[in-house]
């Protein structure tokens, strides 16, 4: 039976079989996100009452990147040895996956905001082809 969602290599843009590879993040590239995010806060917010800070929008163009979901089979990895958060793909074959086993268990993590998790969703949504990508088009409601 075909999955609904593939997993696409970031490296040679071909689906990744199960047991092939993982989607992973780099959790250096989180920790270094989070200290930005703290040291951005620091120098571009103020409170403006207890509890209550306030920042110009033209400061969000310096908001810290967030540290990038990646998709690899195992030999196209460019960086094996990082100190990776990985799930091998096979657990992420259907929108029931992505929603509730893959989603739902990030939102747990606290660093989950570090992360451009959001940019996945979107991607699979729009069936961007890269990364979590549908193997048919995805019906949407506006
Ligand atoms: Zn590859």
């Amino acid at each position: 039976m075909a999955h609904e969602l593939a997993a696409i290599c970031d490296v040679c843009t071909r689906a990744v079989a199960d047991g092939e590879g993982s989607f992973w993040v780099d959790m250096s590239e989180v920790d270094r996100c989070s200290t930005n995010v703290r040291a951005w806060e620091l120098l571009e917010t103020k409170q403006v009452e207890p509890g209550l800070h306030a920042y110009d929008a033209a400061s969000l163009m310096s908001y810290p990147d967030a540290a990038r979901w990646r998709v690899h089979h195992t030999a196209c990895d460019p960086n094996p040895n990082a100190n990776a958060y990985a799930v091998e793909v096979h657990r992420c074959r259907s929108w029931a996956d992505l929603v509730w086993w893959r989603t739902a268990h990030l939102m747990g993590k606290t660093w989950l905001q570090h992360t451009d998790w959001e940019d996945v969703l979107q991607g699979a949504a729009d069936a961007d082809g890269s990364r979590i990508s549908p193997t048919s088009p995805p019906k949407r409601h506006q």
